[in-house]
Order: structure tokens, then C-alpha cells, then sequence
């Protein structure tokens, strides 16, 4: 047994192959490795005893030590049950049994004392433990017996009588079975340096520890060295990929800049965007290829840092492209862009998927003989008929609409790698972005435009539209515009649609004409049409905006300043938080009203509670993180990144994660050659651990 990952699990004493086949297919455990590593989800504490006094119906297990008094039976057919009355002296409890076997009452001696382990409810006006686990008191020692493991188990394991308690005895026979320590996989001398549980000791009292306090202890070392081979793997591959792949070098800031700041900047920049715009011109002038991700919440101003880096690249004389997720944003910064590049030499060019024919031909053209400086592109640029002459940056902004692989194919339209800036307003907890872009630099805008308002965000049910009408009534009396968003949900466009035709309707008849004017946009527009719309509002034609979530990303109406979200149950907060930083651009006071209905799962309200007590992206990102779980969070989805975390949780050990991310950067730093015989361990491990199929990191980014 010496090779724990090659020993089928069909040769541990207790398993055999049928039971071996009933593991691998559902649990997954196929060798006894994976059994070491099949931990339990819970323990139970059985060195304490209760008296009956003590319980009542909400405690979790506990154990009794008494005598049955009797036996009864009670119901009828399938309701059938046994029932045994058993006191300790200090009251009774009734032991229940469904489906019984005639067993029950020959094992069960009435007078002899028992100790008997369950979960107390209350059914009838007195306490029930159904099913209980019963041994006999007198060669029962209890004090030693600590806490039990609980494991997860299947139906069919149940059928093939592989309960927890089945589970528990075949580790139980692997760890007897073993004859010598289960092999370190970290360096002794990190072992010790970093006061680790050795792995055998670590593993063994996952399942089986003494006391909560080692149970503890054997997580953290566990964490701790998941954790640390994945930054190690990250930050390796940064290092390689830093050193392999040379950056278009870009010597000035150029004359266009110069211009533009000082003649053109239609206000001050912010300290941050100051900030991270130094940070991306010493990436782009330091030979490596820039591969960073701008991190900033909605209306933190991330365009203009974008439009100003790409300003730099053009000046070194390269062509920029900023990419949109969609045309209603990539036709909005054209239009921003253009504006504020009147009167510089710079060619501005927009493709979308409805640029064609005549007019797409000479963006073409220009874009391949250099003719074109900056492009403003939906991924229409993805097309293998859309060539450059030099491009030197590509800007992806709002990257989670974006796939890698898309991204990859624009990469490649060069000989050489542009540098790449991706945008984001989606706060990746620090958390995740470390794990997910650990390759990736980071900036972060945390600062907003000097005199915004912080929205005012409130929850109100659907039977409250009267006083919301008003409230919209008023404030469209002052000049102010309101968007109202409907959920749009995949599987069920069709009806969605319906709801918010609806919803179209009802608002008009609320707001009828001639006072008052009404747009709608959804997914099922033509872009001619949706654009049209769009403007309508934009122009301020209409005051309110009937729309799906197609408004979500970057669209720019500062006059808009109520924020009304139908079915506000059905989004995840960081739709809700996008949503509402479609508000708040201008001077006024902005609102965001979340309409729902009475009924709240729990999960929603804590959502709509979260919404209401903050504002801080980074706060809710976190929230989201801990109320979803990283591999349901959007962004990863998309990036098609599989969270593969056996026992660490994103959500719970950022500080852990901090901490080995900073060991491995040491060992790295000290040992770049990785030739240093103590760390031998570690390259070994991480060869290891990438076979057996972790993450791929060299596809991120
Ligand atoms: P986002 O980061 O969400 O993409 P935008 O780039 O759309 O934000 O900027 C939001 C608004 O803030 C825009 O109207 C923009 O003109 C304005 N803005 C950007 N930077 C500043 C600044 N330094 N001072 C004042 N307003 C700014
Ligand atoms: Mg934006």
C-alpha cells in the first residue's frame, strides 16, 4: 500500500469491486488517495452526555445515557413505526424506528442501560429521536471517542449499505492498513518554519481528531498548501511569461498626449486615474508586454484613462483598439471619443456588426495601411477580415462579456503582442482576482469624480407602485429621466419579453402622451432600432426608459437619475450594483428603487438588504462571492475557469491567501532556477498537480 494515488480502491479490506464500482461513480474516489482525501463534512461531538431535562426539539446530535422502559407500536400501514420509551431518570424521550426489522426489540433490552446517540425533534408534544444509534453503556467508553465524522453519501450507496458510518470504518481500515507515514509534500523546513501539522497527522485527523482544536489545525495545513501550489503555479507562469514575451516598447508620451491633457481634458483627472495612468505608461515603456487589468466601479471615469493610454500608443506611432461588448457602448464611446478628439490629427473609426458594405470597406482599408489610428469595435473586430498595420494596444472594456478565446483571436491579428489593458467594472474581490488574474497586473480607480451623490437606494414591494408613480412623477417635473429594468432571463425570453411589453404598456397608460414620452429597448431590437431609441432618451425626447438588461454595461446618461428595477429578486448583486451605476452620474440626487414581490427567498432579501445598506462595489463583490461561491460568481463563468478547491474557500481565506501568495513570491525570488535541493519537493509537487488536471493558467488572459 505503499502507493496511496496508484492503489484501486477495490483492494482496501471492506471494499471489493462492487462496492469499489459504487464509490468511483459517485463519489469519485477510484484509489485510496482519494479516500485519504474524501473528508467528512461534519463532526460530531460524542464525549458529551445530555440528560433528557437539558434537550429540546432545536439541538443538533446528542447522546443519553438511560434504560428503555417499553416498547409500543403505533400507526398503520406504511406509517407503521416502533417506538421505545427511554428515561435517564430526569425525563423521557421516545426512540422511533419506521421501517424496522423484528431486530430491533431482541438487540434493545428493556431494563439494561444503553447510550443512545440522535437528533431530538419534537413530534406530538414530546421528543423523538428517530433512528437512533444505540451501544451498550457498559463497554461503551466514551470519553475517547471524540468527535465522529459525518460523511456525504448517495442513495445508492445507501442501497449498497455504504453509509457515513460505512465510509467512516473504511478509512478507518485504510489508516490501520497503512505501515509508515503518509509522504510530506511541502519542504520539512517549511513545515516547521510555518508551525504546519505534519500531512500524516493533518490527514488523519481530518477524519478522525482528537479535539475541534486539531481538526483546526489539520485544515489549516491543508489550505495552506492548496492554496500556496496554486500561487506558486501563477506566479511561476507570470515569471516565465514576463521573461519570454517582449513588449512593444513605447519610449514617449508622445505630442497627441500633450495635447489633449492640456488643451483638451475636459476636466481635472481624478488621483487615481493620475495614478493608473502611470502605472500603464511604465508598462508600456518597460519591454514586457502590458497585460493589465483596470479595475474601477461604474462611473469612476475608466474611458478617459483608456482613451488617454491609447493616446500614448498612437503617439509612438501605433494603431489602438477599444473593444465593447456592445454596439449601444461601442457607439456611445464613439460618439465621447470623437468629441473629445476634435480638432487632433487622430483618425477615429466605429465597427460594429452594423457597419457594412459601402461604409465598412475604407475602415478596413485604413485600418490595414495605418490610416486608421483608433478603432472602436464590438467584437465585429474578431473577423479574420479585419487586419492592422501596427496595433500596439487593445482595450477591452467591461472584459466579463468577453470570452478568452475571443480575446486570444484578437491578439493574434499582430506578429507582435499588443499590450493589453482590460477594463472591468465588475469588482473582482481581491480575493478572487488574485487567483483568477494572478498573471495579470492590477489597477484599481477607487476613487469617483469629485461631487457625486451617493445613490439613495430603496426596497419596495410591488403593491407600493402608486406612491413610486408619484415619486417618478415628481421627479420628471424637475428634468430628471428614470430607467425602469426588467429581468431577461434565457431560458424564458419569450415570457420576459411579455413582462416587460407589459410592464411598456402599463407605464404609458401611467405616463400617457402628450406630457410625457416612453422609450423601450430589449435583445430582440434591430440595432438600427434600439440605437434609435437609445438616442431618443439620451437626447432626453423621452423621460422614461423601458428596457431588459441589455442598458446594463456603460451607458452614459448623467440626466438620468431614477433607477427602477422590476423583479429585483431575480438579479444577482452585481447586476444590481451595474444597474444602478447607470444612475448618479450627474450633480442631482439619484435613486435606485428595487421592486419585488412580498414573497422573498431568504437568499434575495439578503441580496436587496446588501443593496440598500451599501454602495461599495468591492463590499458587494465580496458579498456576492460569499453568498453564491467563486465558481457562480459572473466573470468566472465566462472565463471558463473551473474552480477546483478541495478545501480552501475563496470566500473565507483571503488573509491565508495573501499570505502564502507572499511566501511563494519569496521562494520564488530566492530560487529563480528552482535548483535548490531543499525545494526539490516543491517543483516535484507542482509537476504533479498540474497532471492530475488543476487549473490551466496560461489560459487566462
Ligand atoms: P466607467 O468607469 O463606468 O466606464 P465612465 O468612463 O463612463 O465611467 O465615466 C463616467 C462619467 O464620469 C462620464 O460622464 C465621464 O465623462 C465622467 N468623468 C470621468 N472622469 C472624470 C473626472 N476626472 N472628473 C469628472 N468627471 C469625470
Ligand atoms: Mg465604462
Amino acid at each position: 500500500m505503499s502507493d496511496l494515488a496508484h492503489t484501486d480502491i477495490q483492494y482496501l479490506s471492506g471494499v471489493g469491486p462492487q462496492r469499489a464500482d459504487v464509490l468511483r461513480k459517485e463519489l469519485g474516489i477510484a484509489t485510496l488517495a482519494d479516500l485519504l482525501y474524501y473528508f467528512p463534512y461534519k463532526h460530531i461531538d460524542r464525549s458529551r452526555l445530555y440528560y433528557i431535562h437539558e434537550i429540546d426539539g432545536n439541538m443538533p446530535y446528542i447522546q443519553l445515557r438511560g434504560k428503555i422502559l417499553s416498547y409500543e407500536t403505533a400507526g398503520a400501514g406504511r406509517k407503521e413505526r416502533l417506538i421505545a420509551h427511554f428515561s435517564d431518570g430526569t425525563g423521557i424521550v421516545d426512540l422511533v424506528w419506521f421501517q424496522y426489522g423484528k431486530y430491533i426489540q431482541k438487540r434493545y433490552l428493556i431494563g439494561h442501560e444503553y447510550i443512545v446517540f440522535g437528533k431530538p425533534t419534537v413530534f406530538g408534544g414530546r421528543i423523538n429521536i428517530a433512528h437512533p444509534d444505540i451501544d451498550p453503556a457498559d463497554n461503551l467508553d466514551i470519553s475517547g471517542m471524540g468527535l465522529r465524522p459525518y460523511y456525504n453519501t448517495s442513495e445508492r450507496m445507501k442501497r449498497m449499505n455504504l453509509s457515513s458510518g460505512a465510509v467512516e470504518k473504511l478509512v478507518a481500515n485504510l489508516f490501520g492498513a497503512l505501515k509508515e507515514p503518509i509522504p510530506e509534500t511541502l519542504p520539512a523546513y517549511f513545515v516547521e518554519h510555518h508551525h504546519l501539522m505534519p500531512l500524516d497527522e493533518a490527514l488523519h485527523s481530518m477524519h478522525f481528531p482528537a479535539n475541534a482544536e486539531q481538526l483546526r489545525g489539520a485544515e489549516y495545513r491543508l489550505k495552506f498548501e492548496e492554496l500556496f501550489y496554486i500561487q506558486l503555479d501563477i506566479l511561476r507562469y507570470a515569471r516565465m511569461r514576463q521573461q519570454k514575451s517582449r513588449g512593444l516598447c513605447f519610449t514617449v508620451v508622445g505630442q497627441l498626449f500633450n495635447t489633449f491633457y492640456n488643451e483638451k481634458l475636459p476636466f481635472p483627472l481624478t488621483g487615481a486615474q493620475k495614478r493608473v495612468i502611470r502605472e500603464m505608461r511604465a508598462d508600456m515603456n518597460s519591454g514586457r508586454q502590458m497585460n493589465r487589468l483596470l479595475q474601477g466601479d461604474v462611473g469612476s471615469g475608466k474611458t478617459l484613462v483608456a482613451l488617454m493610454t491609447m493616446l500614448i500608443a498612437i503617439g509612438n506611432g501605433y494603431q489602438a483598439c477599444i473593444m465593447a461588448p456592445t454596439e449601444i457602448l461601442a457607439e456611445q464611446h464613439y460618439a465621447t471619443i470623437r468629441t473629445q478628439l476634435e480638432g487632433l490629427p487622430v483618425r477615429v473609426e466605429l465597427l460594429t456588426g452594423s457597419v457594412k458594405g459601402r461604409r465598412r470597406a475604407p475602415i478596413l482599408n485604413g485600418l490595414e495601411d495605418g490610416s486608421v489610428h483608433l478603432l472602436i469595435a464590438t467584437h465585429a473586430v474578431l473577423e479574420d477580415t479585419v487586419r492592422f498595420a501596427a496595433l500596439g494596444l487593445v482595450v477591452v472594456d467591461e472584459q466579463h462579456r468577453f470570452g478568452v478565446a475571443q480575446r486570444a483571436k484578437l491578439w493574434n491579428k499582430n506578429d507582435f503582442l499588443p499590450h493589453v489593458l482590460v477594463m472591468t467594472a465588475t469588482p473582482i474581490p481581491r480575493t478572487l482576482a488574485m487567483t483568477l488574474y494572478g498573471d495579470l497586473d492590477v489597477s484599481v480607480i477607487d476613487e469617483l469624480p469629485p461631487g457625486r451623490k451617493p445613490v439613495v437606494t430603496e426596497h419596495r414591494y410591488d403593491e407600493q407602485k402608486a406612491s413610486l408613480y408619484q415619486f417618478m412623477r415628481q421627479q420628471i417635473a424637475e428634468g430628471r429621466q428614470v430607467y425602469i429594468v426588467y429581468p431577461l432571463i434565457k431560458e424564458s425570453e419569450k415570457m420576459d419579453l411579455k413582462n416587460l411589453e407589459e410592464g411598456y404598456r402599463t407605464i404609458c397608460e401611467v405616463f400617457p402622451a402628450p406630457d410625457y414620452a416612453v422609450s423601450m429597448v430589449h435583445g430582440r431590437l434591430k440595432p438600427a432600432e434600439k440605437e434609435a431609441e437609445m438616442q431618443h432618451f439620451v437626447r432626453g425626447e423621452t423621460q422614461i426608459m423601458v428596457a431588459t438588461t441589455v442598458i446594463e454595461v456603460g451607458v452614459n446618461v448623467p440626466n438620468a437619475s431614477i433607477m427602477v428595477i422590476q423583479n429585483a429578486e431575480r438579479f444577482g448583486l452585481s447586476q444590481l450594483h451595474q444597474l444602478r451605476g447607470r444612475v448618479g452620474r450627474g450633480a442631482d440626487q439619484s435613486y435606485c428603487i428595487l421592486v419585488t414581490s412580498y414573497k422573498l427567498s431568504n437568499e434575495s432579501r439578503k441580496r436587496i438588504d446588501i443593496m440598500t445598506r451599501t454602495s461599495d462595489g468591492f463590499e458587494i463583490a465580496e458579498a456576492d462571492l460569499k453568498l453564491r461561491g467563486p465558481g457562480d460568481l459572473e466573470g468566472t463563468q465566462q472565463s471558463g475557469i473551473a474552480f477546483d478547491l478541495h478545501i480552501a474557500n475563496l470566500a473565507r481565506d483571503g488573509i491565508l491567501l495573501q499570505h502564502v501568495r507572499d511566501i511563494a513570491q519569496h521562494i520564488l525570488d530566492d530560487d529563480p532556477d528552482e535548483n535548490h535541493p531543499e525545494n526539490h519537493i516543491l517543483w516535484q509537487q507542482l509537476r504533479i498537480r498540474r497532471k492530475s488536471g488543476g487549473v490551466n493558467w496560461s489560459a487566462i488572459s
